[in-house]
């Protein structure tokens, strides 16, 4: 009867691709034979719509396909002049790529909190954090503590949800600072005004990481604008910072999107809005289930801004003893995630720039209480009461 002791009465992996893949494999396989014959792999036909239809489907002018949503986070801050001598504000609960790429810069990541409710950097932090911490020298803005100068926040859409944008853009404004939206998780989410994810600040970076909703077949990414300097710095730098071919004004690197990625996106992106769809339904289902089973008390559900459009790419719920129930649910056949368990001021590697515990207490406690629960389109109603069941079962007074 014991779950934990027997084989599980059913598997629920946290993600499976193989059945969004089945009903498109011949679309899907006829694109990529297409791109074959052609034998035109780099920045073709492909690449340019996948460009003009992610740019409209995220409200930007402009798209600019890259080789992975890191690179194109990269891409942003170089086209951003953003390097040595520089600081960018972000979040610390975050993948790790959002900070990753400013130190790649030369530059400084510099972290303020989180909201505890939507684990998105939190604008009343990065308030705080400029009138404590930073002081204006002439027209610069200047982190006293290193000296470093101001140039940019780059707010992360944790889990498919849009941070708080217009208080950070107004911030942003008023202290002359340029915003890069690391979108990687959420393509088509947005504020309760409509406005979508990637469209607010100077750059929007998308990743197609194939756990994404738009999930490429390998690495792929995209740096959309609605600034057309921007974008041509961006093109240019995206191919060495040739203009032309083998003349360099800039240095850039190799960040292009191959045509094969892109044939493959083309299809995929016609079916993003069902699939996103999907996932809120299963949200929906959680978040109901959750209340039947009077788990309040215990599991915190995600908390989606009303009116706002979330996309879930991940259903991230808080409960006490984490670790313990996620190890019960792995016996009973629920593989979950934890996105992500070390905050990265406390990251070995950021070690130089002085993080201490204790310096962010809502990032450090969502990385100790937080689980990702299967949320992919195709689970059905069976897979997810399943989940909610065992959860139930394990939790302390809960009969587990
Ligand atoms: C996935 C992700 C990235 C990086 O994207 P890749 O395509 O894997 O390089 C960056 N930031 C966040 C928040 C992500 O989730």
């Amino acid at each position: 009867m014991n779950a934990t002791e027997s084989e599980p009465a059913m598997q629920v992996p946290l993600l499976d691709l193989k059945p969004q893949y089945r009903p498109l494999a011949a679309q899907i396989q006829a694109a990529i034979a297409r791109v074959c014959a052609s034998q035109h792999f780099i920045l073709g036909a492909e690449v340019k719509a996948l460009e003009s239809s992610v740019a409209a489907y995220s409200h930007c002018r402009y798209g600019i396909g890259v080789s992975s949503g890191t690179d194109a986070l990269l891409l942003a801050l170089m086209a951003l002049g953003i390097g040595p001598g520089d600081a960018v504000i972000t979040s610390p609960f975050t993948f790790f790529a959002t900070a990753g790429t400013i130190a790649r810069t030369g530059a400084r990541p510099l972290f303020c909190d989180i909201d505890p409710l939507t684990f998105n950097l939190s604008p009343a932090a990065v308030v705080a954090f400029l009138a404590q911490q930073c002081e204006r020298r002439g027209s610069d803005l200047i982190h006293r503590a290193s000296g470093v100068r101001l140039r940019a926040i780059m707010p992360v859409h944790l889990y498919g949800q849009v941070a708080d944008m217009t208080a950070l853009m107004e911030l942003a404004r008023d202290n002359g600072l340029k915003v890069i939206e690391d979108a990687a998780q959420a393509i088509g989410a947005a504020d309760a005004r409509g406005k979508r994810a990637g469209s607010f600040g100077d750059v929007g970076c998308l990743s197609f990481f194939p756990t994404k909703n738009l999930g490429a077949f390998g690495d792929a990414g995209m740096c959309v604008t609605n600034n057309a300097a921007l974008a041509e710095r961006m093109e240019i730098l995206r191919v060495h910072g040739g203009k032309p071919k083998y003349y360099h004004a800039l240095i850039g690197g190799n960040f292009r999107l191959d045509e094969l990625q892109a044939a493959v996106l083309n299809i995929k992106l016609t079916h993003l809005d069902a699939w996103s769809t999907g996932r809120q339904k299963n949200a929906a289902f959680y978040d109901a289930a959750f209340g039947r089973a009077q788990l309040a008390d215990a599991v915190r559900t995600p908390h989606a801004v009303s009116g706002a459009r979330h996309i879930y790419n991940q259903y991230v719920i808080r409960v006490p003893q984490r670790d313990a129930l996620r190890d019960k649910l792995s016996a009973a056949g629920v593989s979950t995630e934890i996105y992500y368990p070390v905050p990265l001021h406390l990251q070995q590697c950021f070690a130089y720039l002085g993080g201490r515990a204790g310096d962010f207490t809502q990032s450090e406690r969502a990385a100790a209480d937080t689980l990702a629960l299967p949320i992919y389109p195709e689970l059905n109603d069976t897979q997810l009461q399943y989940v909610v069941d065992m959860i139930a079962a394990h939790l302390p007074g809960k009969g587990g």
